[in-house]
């Protein structure tokens, strides 16, 4: 059975398509294998049917609400190209705060941990930023680890990734860190947007912790002193409301403060440990 897309131009399949444009565009290059540039310079190209059939399929999954994301297999953070599937979160550009962040503070040639990594965003990130680092990263899910560890081979750096719930794995071979970073889920139980847009579709273990939504940003607190060395900082994402309470639970650490992200939110906040 064929399309009604098939044997129709680019141009009008852009012009009448029902979704976002920039989604269709973006669907109409994987669906084609076009660059962005190509779709322009190509716009008089009849579908074929195999096109249109796969595009076809496409369209529906978004209008469907599926993420464009997870429909392409790709998103970009930090200028770097990232492989994503449902089994981890989409990266998403508030986190960007936390690399730069991380850039920053982190000391030549020091070592930093992202717990919760996911797929493998902010530790590629900067151990691209950072080529003298030292970057480790864990997550609870094998599944998310195998993304993450593709993500590093595709952006040629080396992270050192372990499966670990929080510190569990380490606690087996303690060491410290100059840094640890991370984007925990924070999200309230319960919380409308876990039911709404791109979330209906991404890991719930990775969004929410199913409960008040600072107990995972708590669990890395309280376990911090044990793997981060003297002078060394804790920098983690959180809610738009929530920079208040993590602040308080950095209570007795050293520079506790908290940033603002590209939309003028408190999006992350952090300590150094003090030295004694
Ligand atoms: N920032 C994400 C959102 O609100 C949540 C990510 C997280 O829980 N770490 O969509």
């Amino acid at each position: 059975m064929n399309s009604p897309l098939a044997g129709r131009p680019i141009a009008q399949v852009l012009a009448q398509s029902p979704l976002d444009a920039l989604d269709t565009r973006v669907l109409l290059c994987h669906a084609l294998g076009l660059t962005r540039v190509q779709l322009i310079t190509r716009a008089d190209h009849l579908l074929t049917d195999t096109e249109a059939a796969r595009l076809e399929a496409l369209l529906a999954r978004r209008a469907a609400g599926e993420p464009v994301a997870y429909l392409t297999g790709e998103r970009e953070f930090y200028g770097l190209p990232f492989h994503v599937t449902p089994a981890v979160l989409i990266p998403r550009p508030d986190t960007e705060l936390l690399v730069e962040l991380a850039c920053e503070r982190l000391p030549r040639g020091g070592s930093v941990l992202d717990m919760g990594t996911g797929s493998g965003a902010i530790a590629v990130a900067i151990a691209h930023a950072r080529p003298d680092a030292q970057v480790s990263a864990l997550d609870a899910s094998a599944a998310a680890l195998e993304v993450a560890r593709g993500n590093a081979a595709r952006n040629g750096v080396h992270v050192d990734f372990l499966q670990s719930d929080w510190y569990a794995a380490l606690s087996r071979s303690p060491r410290r860190f100059d840094m640890i970073v991370s984007n925990p889920p924070y999200i309230v139980a319960g919380d409308r947007h876990l039911s709404q847009g791109d979330l209906r579709f991404e890991p719930v273990d990775a969004l929410t912790d199913h409960a008040d939504g600072l107990s995972a940003l708590r669990a890395i607190v309280a376990g911090a002193p044990a793997f981060l060395g003297p002078g060394g900082w804790l920098l983690m994402e959180h809610g738009y409301d929530q920079a208040q309470s993590v602040r308080a639970l950095l209570h007795g650490w050293d520079q506790v403060q908290s940033w603002r992200d590209l939309a003028g939110i408190e999006r992350a906040s952090g300590g150094v440990l003090p030295d004694r």
